[in-house]
C-alpha cells in the first residue's frame, strides 16, 4: 500500500521516499499555537546568512515544503549561476508533511520524513537552505523582513509557506493534550501521548482527519472520532461512499460519531489519569489522554498584509503563478492556484499540486514561459485497509448525469459524473484498480462517444472504456 500511495503522490524518487526506521531517539516539544511554530532558538535563526551580491539574480524561496524544495531544484536547473536562498521556518532539515503519518506509524523515524536524504543534497546543488521566520515582504523595495529586524534582499521571491492547522473556536483548545497534526513537532507530541491502549479523540474525518485515524488506529489506542458533518469525508465523497467508510470504521473498532461537535475540553483526573474531558453537543463526555485537532487547514500568508500583494483564500496567481507582483510568486497550499476541473482559481492543499507549482513557478521565475494547466482534485485515502478515492467534480455539475453501483456488503462503490460525454468526476471505494483509469479520463478529457451509454448501464466497465477512447 505504502508503495501505491508513493507512485500516486510523487515522491521524486526511491532515494526521496520515506526511509525504513533505523531506530532511533525521538524528541519531545510542546506546541499549541495554530501557525507552524517557530522552532527553539537556534545561532542561525533570524540571521540568515545572504551571499554578497555579484551580478547573479536573486532567488529568495519562503518555505522548506515540497514546493519550496522542487522550486529551488529547478531554479538551480534553469539558471546555473543564481543565487538560491531557501528559507525553511521549522528546525531541520526541509520535511514532507505527508510522511507524518508513516513517523506516526513507526514505520519510518524522524529522518525519513526529510525530502531529500542525500547528505549534502542542497549544498552540492548550492542552494543556501536557511532556518528563520519571515514577518513582511516589501514588493517594490524587493526585500524581506524576518523576525528580529533582518532584511533580507531578493530579485526573484517564490512564497511557498504552505497552510496551517486551524484551531476552531472550543474552549480548551490550549489545553496540554490538545494537539494538531501538522508539523513534525506536532507529530513529537502525539507519537508521546499516543501509548497503546489510551483514549485518543479525534476532531474531525476529513482528508487529512482519516490519515491520521489510520496511523492511530495502528499505534493501538482507543479512537473517537467526532465529525461535525454528517458523514467522514464530507468534502470528499457523498453520503453513500461517507457513511459507508463510517461502517467500515465502526466494523474496526473506531468509534466514530458524525453530526456532533465538541463544545468544551475540559482538564480531568480520571480513574485512568486521561487528563482530558471532551464535551459534545449531545451532552455526552468522553475522556481523553490526547485530542487531535484535524479541521482544516488555512494558507499562511498573514505576513503579506500591508504588502498590496493580492489574497483571497490563498495567493492570488495567474497561470504562471505569478502574483499581482511581477517579481513575486507563489505555490503549493498557499496559492490559488489554476483549477483544471473549474476553470477558475482554488487552494489544492494537496502534495501533487504543490510539487506541480513549485516546478512551474521556478521555470517562470528564471525566465521561462510554463503556463499551469491546473491542478486536478484528486484525493486517496486508505482507511484502516478500506481504499477510497475521489476525483474532479465528484459532486456532478449542472445538467449533468452520473451513474453509479454499490454493494454495501462487500464495501465496494463507485460513482463516475458526466457533462456531455465526459467524465468529469468520480468516487471509488473498495478498489485501487481504477485510480488511473479515472484520472486518465478526466484529465484528458476524452470524448466516450458510445461508451458513455455503456458506462450509464455499467460503470464497471470503466477500465475497458479507458483502453477503447484513450488517445481518441
Ligand atoms: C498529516 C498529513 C498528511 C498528509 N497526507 C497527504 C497525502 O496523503 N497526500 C497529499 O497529497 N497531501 C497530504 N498532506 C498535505 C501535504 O503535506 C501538503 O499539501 C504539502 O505539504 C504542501 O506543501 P507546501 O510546500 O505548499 O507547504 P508545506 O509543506 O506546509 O511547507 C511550508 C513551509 O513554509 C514554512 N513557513 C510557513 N510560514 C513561514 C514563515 N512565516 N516564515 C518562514 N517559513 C515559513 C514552513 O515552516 C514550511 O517549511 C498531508 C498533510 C499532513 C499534515
Amino acid at each position: 500500500m505504502f508503495e501505491f500511495f508513493r507512485k500516486l503522490f510523487g515522491y521524486a524518487s526511491e532515494a526521496d521516499s520515506p526511509t525504513e526506521k533505523p531506530k532511533s531517539e525521538k524528541q519531545v516539544g510542546e506546541k499549541q499555537a495554530s501557525e507552524p511554530a517557530p522552532a527553539p532558538v537556534q545561532a542561525s535563526r533570524d540571521e540568515i546568512k545572504v551571499s554578497p551580491a555579484n551580478g547573479a539574480t536573486r532567488y529568495v524561496v519562503l518555505g522548506g515544503g515540497p514546493a519550496g524544495v522542487i522550486a529551488s531544484e529547478t531554479l538551480r536547473k534553469m539558471d546555473k549561476t543564481g543565487d538560491i536562498l531557501l528559507i525553511h521556518g521549522e528546525d531541520g532539515q526541509p520535511y514532507s508533511r505527508m510522511a507524518i503519518p508513516y513517523y506516526l506509524s513507526d514505520m519510518i523515524d524522524e529522518a525519513g520524513t526529510e525530502l531529500r536524504k542525500s547528505p549534502g543534497h542542497y549544498q552540492d546543488l548550492g542552494i543556501n537552505v536557511q532556518h528563520g521566520w519571515v514577518e513582511g515582504v516589501s514588493p517594490d523595495a524587493g526585500n524581506i523582513q524576518m523576525r528580529g529586524g533582518q532584511t533580507v534582499p531578493f530579485d526573484r521571491l517564490l512564497v511557498a509557506t504552505g497552510a496551517s492547522a486551524i484551531r476552531p473556536p472550543i474552549d480548551g483548545l490550549d489545553l496540554p493534550g490538545v494537539h494538531a497534526c501538522w508539523t513534525i513537532e506536532d507529530a513529537r507530541n502525539i507519537v508521546r501521548l499516543a501509548e497503546p491502549g489510551t483514549h485518543v479523540v479525534l476532531l474531525g474525518a476529513g482528508f487529512i482527519g482519516c490519515i491520521i485515524l489510520e496511523a492511530l488506529v495502528e499505534r493501538g489506542v482507543k479512537l473517537s472520532v467526532v465529525e461535525m458533518g454528517d458523514r467522514m469525508v464530507p468534502r470528499m465523497m457523498n453520503e453513500t461512499a461517507g457513511n459507508m467508510l463510517k461502517r467500515w470504521c465502526q466494523n474496526k473498532g473506531v468509534n466514530v460519531l458524525t453530526s456532533t461537535s465538541i463544545s468544551k475540553i475540559e482538564p480531568s483526573e480520571g480513574a485512568d489519569g486521561e487528563g482530558l474531558l471532551v464535551d459534545l453537543d449531545n451532552g455526552e463526555q468522553m475522556p481523553a489522554h490526547l485530542v487531535v485537532i484535524a479541521a482544516g487547514v488555512r494558507s499562511n500568508m498573514g505576513f503579506l498584509e500591508g504588502s498590496g500583494i493580492k489574497t483571497d483564500q490563498g495567493i492570488l496567481v495567474d497561470k504562471f503563478l505569478r502574483s499581482s507582483h511581477p517579481n513575486i510568486y507563489a505555490a503549493g497550499d498557499v496559492a490559488q492556484g489554476p483549477d483544471f476541473s473549474t476553470g477558475g482559481f482554488s487552494v489544492h492543499a494537496v502534495q501533487p499540486t504543490a510539487a506541480d507549482h513549485g516546478r512551474i513557478a521556478a521555470i517562470n521565475m528564471a525566465g521561462g514561459n510554463a503556463p499551469f494547466k491546473g491542478s486536478l482534485v484528486m484525493n486517496v485515502l486508505d482507511t484502516v485497509g478500506l481504499v477510497s478515492c475521489s476525483f474532479g467534480q465528484w459532486q456532478g455539475v449542472e445538467g449533468g448525469e452520473q451513474a453509479e453501483r454499490v454493494d454495501e456488503n462487500a464495501f465496494k462503490y463507485v460513482n463516475l459524473q458526466f457533462e456531455g460525454d465526459h467524465l468529469v468526476g468520480a468516487i471509488s471505494l473498495g478498489r485501487t484498480d481504477w485510480v488511473g483509469v479515472m484520472r486518465g479520463l478526466i484529465q484528458t478529457k476524452v470524448p466516450l462517444g458510445p461508451w458513455k451509454q455503456k458506462l450509464m448501464s455499467d460503470p464497471h466497465l470503466i477500465a475497458e472504456a479507458y483502453v477503447a477512447r484513450a488517445g481518441t
